[in-house]
C-alpha cells in the first residue's frame, strides 16, 4: 500500500538491488526451504553438552513439538510463552509453534514473577515452557493485598512445561518432543498472521509488546541473507555464535532464523561467561560472531582474550546499541582477520533497518562507526523531528523506515501503533542519525536521550564512546543532570579499569580537550558497574533516577 510520496521526500535505499522475497510462505517453510540439501549438516550445537542436532533432526523435533502443542490444545492463533535461556528446546518450541500457526512470546527467565505475569497476560499465553528452577515464579504468590493480580493456578488456566525434571503439576518437554509428527493439524497460515510477540528492551520505559507476522520476519531475514549477493553472506561451513539471548529479537532473527535459512550451524550458549565463551569460539571454530557493545568492550579490553585462538572468526556483527569508532578500532586489534561492522535494529522494525555491506558476498568498503546501509527491499528517510520534512545527506534527523518487514503493530495498543507508523506506512524510530554520501548510516542517539545544554544538543553516546577509549576506563555512561542555568548538563558515570588510578579532573580534562565547550562533563561519578539490559543497552533511565534521588530538593 505504498502511497505517492511528497515530491520533497529524499529516500535512501540499499546499494544492493531489490530481490524477490518468498514472504507468502509460512516462516518455518521459508526457514527450512533448503532442508533437502542440508539434512545431515549440523544445525544446533549445544555449548554446554556438545550435543549436535542436524538440520533434519531439528526439523523433525520441531514437527513433533508442533504435534505435541496441538495435542495439548494449542490452536492456530493461540500464544505460548518461551521462558528459556538459549537452548535447543527454545528453537523446537518456536518453530513448532509456527508450524501450527501459533504465536510465541519470548521472555527473560530472570524476570520477576510480576514481569512474567504481565507479559504472559498481555500475550494471553496458554502455555509456558521454562526450566524447573523458574516454576516458582509462575505460582500465585498469595500477596494479593498489593492490588496486583497474580498468576492463576498452573494446570487449570495455563499449562507449564519444563525442559528438565518437571515439578508438581508441570509436564516434561518430552510430551512435545516425542509426539507423533504425523499428527500435526492442517492449518492455513496467512502471511499477515502473527508468529512472534517479542517485547522491546524497556530501555526508555516499560517494554512494549510487538506483533511480528510470518511476512515481516521472512522479509527481514531475506533482506539480510537472501539473493545472489546477500547483504550478509553465510555458508554451510559457518558456525554462528549464539550467546545473545534468543528471547530478544536481535538473536532470534539475526542469529537463529538467518542461520536456519542459510544453512549455517548455531552454537548455543546458555549462559554468558567470558572464559567459556572464548573457549567455545576456539573449540568450535566460530566464524560469525553476533555481539553487542558491552561484549565488544570485554573482547577489546579484557587481557584474557589474548590467551585464546580467535582466528576462525571472519565476521563480527555488533548491534542493539551505539558502538563508537574508537571501540570498533580497539576490537580490530584482537581479530585483525575479521570484517567488523554493525547492524541497526529495533524490535518494531522487524527488527533490522540497516546492515554493514562489508558482510556482503561481494563486499563494499565501509567506515568504522557506521551502522551499515539500509537493507534491500526497503526505504529509509531522515526527517526533521520538528517539521517532519525529509532531509538529505549528512543532515541528522529522525530515522524512518518503510517496508514489509516492519511490525503489524504494538500488542493491544492501537494508539501507540498509530503514533509510531504513519498513514504512509513509515515507522518512526525515535532515533537520531544521518546518512553520509556513501549511503552509510550513523546513529547519533535517541531523540529522547539527547542532552540539551542551553540550545545545544549533546548526544551521550558520543561522550560514552570517547570515555571508553581511555585506557584506564573500563566502562562509562553519560546522562543529563538538571541545571538552573543551562537546563541540562552532561554528567558521567565511570568504571575504572582494574588497578588504575583516575581522578574526576583527569576524566573531565580528557573529554574537554576533544569536544566543543558545551559537551564538556560537569561531574564524574565513579561506580563499580554500569546498569545494562540483557540485550546490551545502557539503562540511562536508572542512572537518571539515581541522580534525581541524590539531588537536593
Ligand atoms: P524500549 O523501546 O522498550 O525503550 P529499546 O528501544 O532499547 O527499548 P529494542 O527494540 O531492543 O528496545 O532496541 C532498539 C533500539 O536500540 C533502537 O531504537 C536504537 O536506539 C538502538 N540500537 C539498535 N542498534 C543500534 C546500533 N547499531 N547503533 C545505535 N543504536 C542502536
Ligand atoms: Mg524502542
Amino acid at each position: 500500500q505504498l502511497s505517492p510520496e511528497t515530491p520533497a521526500d529524499h529516500i535512501f535505499r540499499s546499494k544492493l538491488p531489490d530481490i524477490p522475497i518468498s514472504n507468502h510462505l509460512p516462516l518455518h517453510t521459508y526457514c527450512f526451504e533448503n532442508l533437502p540439501s542440508l539434512s545431515d549438516k549440523p544445525c544446533l550445537i549445544s555449548g554446554s553438552s556438545g550435543k549436535i542436532y542436524s538440520f533434519s533432526e531439528t526439523h523433525l523435533i520441531a514437527q513433533k513439538t508442533a504435534a505435541g502443542l496441538s495435542k495439548l490444545g494449542i490452536q492456530k492463533g493461540d500464544a505460548i510463552m518461551i521462558l528459556l535461556h538459549n537452548c535447543a528446546e527454545f528453537v523446537f518450541a518456536f518453530m513448532g509453534a509456527s508450524m501450527i500457526g501459533a504465536v510465541s512470546t519470548t521472555a527473560n527467565p530472570f524476570y520477576t514473577s510480576k514481569e512474567i505475569f504481565k507479559q504472559s497476560k498481555a500475550a494471553r499465553a496458554k502455555l509456558i515452557i521454562t526450566q524447573s528452577q523458574y516454576v516458582d515464579k509462575l505460582k500465585d504468590t498469595n500477596n494479593n493485598n498489593d492490588g496486583v493480580e497474580n498468576f492463576p493456578k498452573i494446570g487449570e488456566d495455563f499449562k507449564v512445561i519444563t525442559i528438565d525434571d518437571p515439578p508438581e503439576n508441570c509436564l516434561d518437554f518430552s510430551v512435545l518432543s516425542e509426539a507423533n509428527e504425523n499428527e500435526i493439524p492442517q492449518v492455513t497460515i496467512h502471511p499477515d498472521d502473527p508468529v512472534a510477540l517479542p517485547f522491546s528492551s524497556g530501555t526508555t520505559g516499560l517494554p512494549k509488546g510487538v506483533v511480528l507476522t510470518h511476512k515481516s520476519l521472512i522479509t527481514s531475514v531475506a533482506q539480510q541473507v537472501d539473493g545472489e549477493n546477500p547483504n550478509l553472506y553465510l555458508t554451510h561451513e559457518d558456525v554462528v555464535l549464539c550467546v545473545l539471548p534468543l528471547f530478544h529479537i536481535y538473536s532470534l532473527n539475526s542469529v537463529l532464523l538467518w542461520s536456519l535459512r542459510a544453512g549455517a550451524a548455531v552454537l548455543l550458549m546458555q549462559k554468558f561467561e567470558i572464559g567459556t565463551l572464548l573457549e567455545l569460539i576456539q573449540r568450535h571454530k566460530v566464524s560469525v560472531a553476533a555481539v553487542v557493545p558491552p561484549l565488544v568492550v570485554l573482547l577489546a579490553k579484557n587481557p584474557v582474550v589474548a590467551q585464546f585462538d580467535l582466528s576462525s572468526i571472519r565476521v563480527v556483527l555488533s548491534g542493539a546499541a551505539p558502538l563508537g569508532k574508537e571501540l570498533e578500532d580497539a576490537l580490530r586489534g584482537r581479530v585483525p582477520q575479521a570484517v567488523l561492522g554493525q547492524g541497526y535494529g529495533m524490535t518494531e522494525a522487524g527488527p533490522v533497518l540497516s546492515m554493514c555491506l562489508g558482510f556482503a558476498k561481494q563486499p563494499f568498503p565501509t567506515k568504522s562507526g557506521s551502522c551499515g546501509t539500509v537493507v534491500r527491499n526497503a526505504e529509509l528517510k531522515v526527517i526533521d523531528p520538528e517539521t517532519g520534512c525529509s532531509l538529505g545527506y549528512n543532515q541528522p534527523g529522525e530515522i524512518c523506515i518503510r517496508g514489509s518487514q516492519i511490525m503489524k503493530g504494538y500488542l493491544n495498543d492501537g494508539v501507540a501503533t498509530a503514533a509510531t507508523i504513519d498513514v504512509e506506512g513509515w515507522l518512526h524510530t525515535g532515533d537520531i542519525g544521518y546518512v553520509d554520501e556513501d549511503d552509510e548510516i550513523f546513529i547519533v542517539d535517541r531523540v529522547k536521550e539527547i542532552i540539551k545544554f542551553k540550545g545545544f544538543q549533546v548526544p551521550p553516546a558520543e561522550l560514552e564512546s570517547l570515555l571508553i577509549s581511555h585506557p584506564s576506563i573500563a566502562d562509562a555512561a553519560v546522562v543529563p543532570q538538571k541545571d538552573e542555568v543551562a537546563g541540562e548538563v552532561p554528567v558521567a558515570f565511570v568504571v575504572r579499569s582494574n588497578g588504575f588510578e583516575l581522578t574526576e579532573e583527569a576524566v573531565k580534562e580528557f573529554i574537554a580537550k576533544q569536544v566543543v565547550y558545551y559537551k564538556r562533563l560537569h561531574k564524574v561519578h565513579f561506580v563499580h558497574a554500569i546498569p545494562k539490559s540483557p540485550s546490551g543497552k545502557i539503562l540511562r533511565k536508572d542512572l537518571r533516577a539515581k541522580l534525581a534521588a541524590a539531588a537536593p530538593n
